[in-house]
């Protein structure tokens, strides 16, 4: 089982979060005119990558914040936990 630390409450167990998707993921710029296929693939399309990644979490059992953790998908190792308006 993982142990996240919340930036705003601590170290909690995994049980206490939701998986939020990729936190790399730009949404398109207001009012910017784009394609189908560019909407499309904003929604839709998702890398599945192996090693260190930048992942969306949210403490749903706690204070219900979303976060940010930079985590390694093949090891569940967890370098880094971020704020949601923080960058890395
Ligand atoms: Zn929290």
């Amino acid at each position: 089982m993982l142990h996240i630390k919340c930036p705003h409450c601590g170290m909690r167990s995994q049980n206490e979060f939701a998986y939020g998707g990729d936190a790399s993921v730009k949404r398109p710029e207001l009012n910017k005119e784009i394609s189908d296929l560019e909407w499309d693939n904003f929604v839709y399309l998702r890398k599945s990558l192996r090693g260190k990644h930048l992942e969306l979490w949210q403490h749903i059992s706690g204070c219900r914040q979303w976060f940010k953790v930079q985590r390694d998908t093949a090891t569940h190792e967890i370098f880094k936990t971020l704020k949601a308006n923080e960058d890395i």
